[in-house]
This record gives structure tokens, C-alpha cells and sequence, in this order.
């Protein structure tokens, strides 16, 4: 293995044989390395080939001409090409860039462009299944039926994605099969249905329609970014569609991120609805045959639109000509694992190297969206009215100071009136609490013991349904100990504070009539299981949903008119620079859920800061304003928006060596004019998975880069092998 020294493509990006090329592979390396183009295999920047690495065979992607020093009889031969079409110049351009960016190796961002291995490998006919014409008639289960729904509104599908997807098991779809109902097909490589701009949408609003015009003619342009932006249900779905439907007209591909957890149903179908055709997906609950086949799909340009997470973003598109960003604002843009980046800022650097057009859309921009719109440097399209003019719900604060519930009760009189009163009209409620499982910390009552994760510094939350005690940050799971772990008494251990479980709780002592259920990431599994859900609140089949964030986006609910939201502080404390903001924006998002149609709908807030900014805006309806302040708070104390943060994370299961570096890192800190440092000190979040960790912050002015000081940095410190230093820039999570 010889690195390689320049990743530039000279000579045309074509090299003959005998030639010395860079390969750039997905492995966590400095850059690429050289090899020898063998005799008769003559390659182009972007083929993907097979590489001998170390001893084992790998793939990667020709990068350049080779410049590495190595004598020329090191040099291995690139043993051959893989049948895919190249990887294409700018997602080569955008792998450099995001690695210069977030200062991860270039073969680590390759990982991610290159997700699904077997994508890479030669196509095997596969066998899908099919339902039967006239099939013969069988004992219909729940589990049966559920197959059979989910072939209805599709193409054949492999066994296992056919299982996973209606939530069986194999076994299932075996019995179907031997029963006649299903029979065996071999599925070709796939063309997808095109998705047909020519069918018309739906007639927009004077508003929406000037919208519209203005993303079409940018969606037939080069490089801009438009930011969309309006209240929940003024129709900006509909408004970016338009966009979409123009890329296609102009016969390009079309990418649509969205937070994984917005990925609904609902928005599946009025796609399909508005274009005839379903997208292609792409997060991470799809199987291993799926992705290959949509990774293949895309890279040969047969996928016209992708709607996929933040990971969508590295698929090999060959001819992207629009990039939409819905709910731009959303926290899990942010990618904390492996390489640390933020998909919506690289959407907008993807749409810049490719020069095409990208959209960001929300109700709540972020304010980094919001300077870059005040700065000139995005254009700014706002959707004012909901649409049919819906009213806005009008939202109130509950001081829970004053008119707090009793001790041990979490609903206080003024939403059990406010509840009653819906219940009675037989309406729907949504009680919102961001936070899983029955509570959030368990004491012994002897002694006062708190359990605690023994992996992390966090406490673990109870899950009474499940029956188990949950770590939120690394999945450790526990029965609830039968004596206290400290002082051995066997007295029952106290709960303390409230989480979903905990509030359907009292709704059922209190209306236990009244149907209801829990909704949150663990207790609905699967995909399956959260369009279940949707509609039967859609079917009026629910009166009460407590639910936690997977219930606070996207959906729209006819007959739900009362949202009370049982802990509004509960974002807010913490050192987080986005707290507010955050906050803000959730609780907007959340607050959206009540009165789409024709019933107006209310919001109630429990809080114990009635008077805090974030509470104000939300009863006041005042963003504006919220925003003007929340801007002036950050640019005074330069942060970001308006200065710039990078982290360094110092991590090690030996908590001196953590130390040390840490040391080390904080003596070589770069000095620089408008440049501050501060710690080395614990992480709030002190151990994570047994590992010990430390924090660096890096703050400085907007004007400074800060990639080549960051890269200094680092270097100037001797890491031993058990401690890691993972660097985040543009930091979302302080933890
Ligand atoms: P947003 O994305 O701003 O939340 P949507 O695009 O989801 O808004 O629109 C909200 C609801 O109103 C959807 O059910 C949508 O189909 C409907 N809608 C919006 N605009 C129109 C329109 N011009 N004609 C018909 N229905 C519309
Ligand atoms: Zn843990």
C-alpha cells in the first residue's frame, strides 16, 4: 500500500496502461493511494476498481493521475474494473469537499457514497413475490392479510422486504406461497415507474401559484438557494413540488430530504397522488436488497426522484438537478456518528458543485437559514396563510407555579378541563411529552439511590410496558432490580417524573373510556406500525395520543383540536446553544398538529417560565420577533450563526489516557486573532459507553477559517491507539 500524494486528475482524467493512478478507498485513510494500471485496462477518474489492500481485495475509486514518491516496482496493479457506471466528477468533488469540511478522511465520506457493497457486485436475478390471479381461497389470518395489503399497492417484492414490510414473519409469506396465493417471480433489474410532471396539480392559491413560478424558473436554473417558508399547511409541499415536477420536465433527477421521522405515509401518497408513481427511498430501515437496487437505480440514472434521510444525500447521482430540504431546521440533519456533518449545509454545497438549484423548507427556518435569507446569500419565499384559511390554533400558557396539577399527577386542572371539553365533543387530543418510557429516573426509597447506566453518566429510564430499564444513549437494557444495588432494602423503588407512559397513565385513570394510545420510536416499530397509528387517529378510531416527537411533524388530523403539551420546559434546560430555538420550534411543529380543517384548534402549554422568550413567541404568535431576539443574543456573544464553533471530542475507555490528550490538546491550542478555546473539561456526558470523554470548543469569528487551525491542531498531538479525537464542526449537540 502506497499513498498517494495529489488527488488532482491530470491528463483528462484518463490513464493508460502502466500508468500510476490514485485510488481512493473507503477505509478511514489519510487519502488515496497508488497503484499501477495493469496491461490491457486502461481506467477513467471515477471507475471503481479492485485493488489489492494489504492482503485483502478491495474496491475503490480511481481519483487521479498518481503523484505518490514510491519507487514504481511498489506499486500493485489495479486488478480490474467493477461493472457500474463511474462515480461521477462532482460527487468525487463533493466526497474532497465534505472531507475538507468536517475534517474526516476522504475514504470515510467514500464509505458513505459507498454504503451498499453488494451494490457493487454483479446483479443475480433475484426472487420476488407475486400475487397469485384467481388464487384458490385460504384461511386469512391478520398476518396474511397484511401481505396481501402490502402487495395490493405494489410491485412484487423479495421475501424478506415483503415480510419486513407488513411486519410478518417468514414464515408467513412461505405459507402464502405453498397455499398458491403467492407464486415466485424473477425480478430483472428494476425500472421504476417514472414519476409524470406532465399530470396536473392541484389549483394554487395566488400565493402558493407565485411561489410556484418562482422555484420553476429556479429549478430550471443553476446554483441558487430559495428558502420556503410558511406556517404549517399553507401548502408548501404542494409549492416544492412544482419545483420537482419541473427538474423532471427538464429530465433530471430529483433528491427530497427529510427527517427520517417525517418519512410518513401521507407524504408518500399525495406524492404519488401528484405525480402518478411513487420515489424511491432510501433510510434506514430499508433491506439490504432494496438499497442495492435503488443505489443501482440511481447510479444508472433510472431513479427520477429519491426521498430519502441525510444519508441519501451520498447517493451516486449522475445528473442531480434539484435538492429540496424539507423541515430544514431539524436537529437530525445532523449526522453525530462516524463522519460528523450536517446534511442540510451539504445539500446546499451538492447543489453549489453541481450547479443546480436547492430549496430549504420549514415553518420555522433555522437561524442560520434566516441570516444567510437576511444576508442576501438565500432568496426568501414566504407561504403566509394556511391553506382554505385554516385558522391558526390560538395557544395559551398554563404557569404551572400557580396552577400546577397535585404531586405525583402531571395533567394540570386547566388541560383536564380543557380535555373534558373535547373528549365531550367528541373530538381528538394530543398530549406531547418528548420524552420515552414511564420515567426518567428511579430511586430507592431507603436509601435514595439512583440506577444508573453502567455504561454512561445518565440515569435509566423506565419502560413499564416493555418491563425494563432503558439507557437513551446507549441502548443498555435491565430488568428493574429486585432489592436496591446500594443498600440491598427491598422496598419498592419510586418513579420520578413523567414520560409517555406515564401520562396515558393518568388519561386512563381519569378517562378510562376514553381510547388512547402512546406514540413513540419504541413503541411503534416499524413503519408499519406509525401508519397504523396515523390512521386510525385519521379513522377517529383514538381520542387521546400521547405521543413524543414521531407524532409532532407532518401529519394532518381532521379532528384533532387539542394539543396540550405536558412539559414545554423540557428542551430548555441544559447548556445547549440551540435550546431556544430548538424549543421553539418544536413546540411550533407540535402546535400545528391541532385544527387543520375546519375545527379551530387550541394549544395549551404547562410551563413553569411562562415569561421565557420562547413561551411568549409561542402565545403571541410572534416569530419575528422571537427570531430578532434569539439573533441578538447570538451575535453578541459570537456564536453561530454569526462566529463559528468546532468541537473536539477526547474519548477513551482508560480515563487518564482521556485525560492526557485532552492536556495535550488544550496546550496546543491554536492562538490566533479572534480565536478562543475553551477547556479541556468533562463532557456533560462523561461517559458514553464505557468510554471516558472530554470536550474542546473552539470558537472564533466568521471571517476565520477554521479548518486549517483545526488540522494543525490535531496533528500537534501524539493520540495513542485507545483514545479518540472525533472533531464536529459546526457542533449541534454539546453533550
Ligand atoms: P405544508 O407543507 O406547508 O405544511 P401542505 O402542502 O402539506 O402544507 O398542505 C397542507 C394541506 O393542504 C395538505 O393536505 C394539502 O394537500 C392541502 N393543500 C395545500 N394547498 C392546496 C391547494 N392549492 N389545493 C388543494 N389542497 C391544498
Ligand atoms: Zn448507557
Amino acid at each position: 500500500m502506497v499513498p498517494s500524494r495529489t488527488s488532482s486528475s491530470g491528463g483528462g482524467g484518463r490513464h493508460r496502461p502502466g500508468a500510476r493512478v490514485a485510488v481512493l478507498l473507503p477505509v478511514p485513510l489519510a487519502g488515496p493511494y497508488d497503484y499501477r494500471v495493469a496491461d490491457g485496462n486502461a481506467l477513467a477518474d471515477g471507475d471503481f476498481v479492485h485493488v489489492p489492500l494489504g492482503r485483502r481485495p478491495a474496491i475503490g475509486v480511481v481519483w487521479g493521475a498518481g503523484g505518490g514518491e514510491a519507487a514504481e516496482d511498489r506499486l500493485k496493479d489495479v486488478a480490474g474494473t467493477v461493472d457500474v457506471p463511474s462515480l461521477p466528477e462532482v460527487s468525487r468533488r463533493f466526497v474532497d469537499w465534505v472531507a475538507g469540511y468536517t475534517l474526516h478522511a476522504p475514504g470515510a465520506v467514500l464509505r458513505m457514497v459507498m454504503s451498499v457493497p453488494d451494490a457493487l457486485r454483479p446483479e443475480r436475478p433475484m426472487t420476488a413475490y407475486a400475487l397469485t390471479a384467481d388464487a384458490p381461497e385460504v384461511r386469512m389470518t391478520a398476518a396474511r392479510r397484511r401481505v396481501l395489503d402490502v402487495l395490493a399497492d405494489g410491485p412484487p417484492r423479495p421475501a424478506a422486504e415483503l415480510a419486513r414490510e407488513a411486519a410478518v414473519g417468514p414464515s408467513v409469506v412461505r405459507g402464502l406461497t405453498d397455499a398458491g396465493v403467492l407464486h415466485p417471480v424473477t425480478l430483472g433489474p428494476e425500472v421504476p415507474v417514472a414519476p409524470d410532471w406532465r399530470r396536473p396539480g392541484p389549483a394554487l392559491s395566488p400565493a402558493q401559484a407565485g411561489a410556484a413560478a418562482d422555484l420553476r424558473r429556479a429549478a430550471g436554473g443553476g446554483f441558487s438557494v430559495t428558502v420556503l417558508d410558511g406556517v404549517p399547511g399553507s401548502g408548501k409541499t404542494e409549492v416544492y413540488f412544482e419545483a420537482v415536477a419541473e427538474a423532471l420536465r427538464h429530465g433530471r433527477q430529483v433528491l427530497v430530504l427529510v427527517p427520517e421521522i417525517a418519512l410518513t405515509a401521507q407524504w408518500l401518497d399525495r406524492f404519488r397522488r401528484r405525480f402518478g408513481a411513487a420515489p424511491a427511498l432510501w433510510h434506514s430501515d430499508l433491506t439490504a436488497a432494496r438499497r442495492r437496487r435503488t443505489w443501482r437505480a440511481v447510479a444508472e440514472g433510472r431513479a427520477a426522484v429519491v426521498v430519502g434521510a441525510r444519508s441519501a444525500l451520498f447517493l451516486p447521482f449522475p445528473d442531480l438537478g434539484l435538492v429540496v430540504v424539507d423541515e430544514e431546521h431539524d436537529a437530525s440533519f445532523k449526522q453525530e456518528d462516524g463522519v460528523v456533518y450536517n446534511a442540510r449545509d451539504m445539500a446546499v454545497v451538492r447543489a453549489r458543485l453541481g450547479d443546480i438549484p436547492a430549496v430549504l423548507v420549514s415553518a420555522t427556518p433555522s437561524l442560520e437559514t434566516v441570516a444567510n435569507a437576511d444576508a442576501g446569500r438565500y432568496r426568501r419565499l414566504h407561504l403566509p396563510d394556511r391553506h382554505a384559511r385554516a385558522p391558526l390554533p390560538a395557544v395559551a400558557a398554563i404557569d404551572m407555579r400557580a396552577d400546577g396539577p397535585p404531586p405525583g399527577r402531571w395533567i394540570s386542572p386547566a388541560l383536564h378541563e380543557a380535555l373534558a371539553a373535547t373528549l365531550d365533543a367528541g373530538e381528538q387530543a394530543m398530549l406531547f411529552l418528548n420524552r420515552r418510557g414511564y420515567a426518567p429516573l428511579t430511586l430507592c426509597r431507603a436509601c435514595g439511590h439512583r440506577l444508573q447506566c453502567p455504561q454512561c453518566t445518565a440515569w435509566l429510564v423506565e419502560h413499564r410496558v416493555a418491563g425494563r430499564l432503558l439507557c437513551h444513549h446507549c441502548g443498555y437494557a435491565a430488568p428493574l432490580p429486585a432489592a436496591c444495588p446500594a443498600c440491598t432494602a427491598e422496598t419498592p423503588f419510586a418513579a420520578c417524573g413523567p414520560g409517555v407512559e406515564r401520562v396515558a397513565e393518568e388519561v386512563a385513570a381519569l378517562w378510562p373510556g376514553a381510547r388512547q394510545a402512546v406514540a413513540a420510536s419504541d413503541t411503534l416499530n416499524g413503519p408499519r406500525a406509525a401508519e397504523d397509528l396515523v390512521r386510525r387517529i385519521e379513522d377517529h378510531d383514538l381520542d387521546v395520543i400521547v405521543g413524543t416527537q414521531v407524532v409532532a411533524k407532518g401529519h394532518h388530523f381532521p379532528m384533532l383540536t387539542l394539543v396540550g403539551v405536558v412539559d414545554a420546559d423540557l428542551g430548555l434546560g441544559g447548556g445547549d446553544l440551540r435550546a431556544a430555538e430548538r424549543t421553539y420550534q418544536l413546540l411550533y411543529q407540535v402546535a400545528g398538529r391541532a385544527g387543520r380543517a375546519e375545527r379551530p384548534g387550541r394549544v395549551l402549554l404547562q410551563t413553569y417560565m411562562p415569561e421565557d422568550k420562547v413561551m411568549q413567541a409561542l402565545v403571541s404568535g410572534d416569530r419575528a420577533r422571537f427570531l430578532a431576539a434569539e439573533a441578538d443574543d447570538r451575535r453578541r456573544a459570537g456564536m453561530p450563526p454569526f462566529g463559528r464553533l468546532a468541537s473536539l471530542i477526547v474519548s477513551s475507555p482508560d480515563e487518564g489516557a482521556a485525560d492526557a490528550v485532552a492536556r495535550d490538546l488544550g496546550r496546543a491550542a491554536p492562538r490566533a486573532n479572534g480565536v478562543q478555546v475553551l477547556g479541556p473539561a468533562a463532557a456533560p456526558l462523561s461517559r458514553l459507553r464505557g468510554r471516558y470523554r472530554r470536550r474542546l470548543l473552539l470558537k472564533a469569528r466568521r471571517d476565520v477559517a477554521v479548518q486549517p487551525l483545526l488540522r494543525a491542531w490535531i496533528d500537534a498531538v501524539a493520540v495513542p491507539r485507545r483514545v479518540r479525537v472525533q472533531v464536529d464542526v459546526d457542533p449541534y449537540s454539546f453533550l
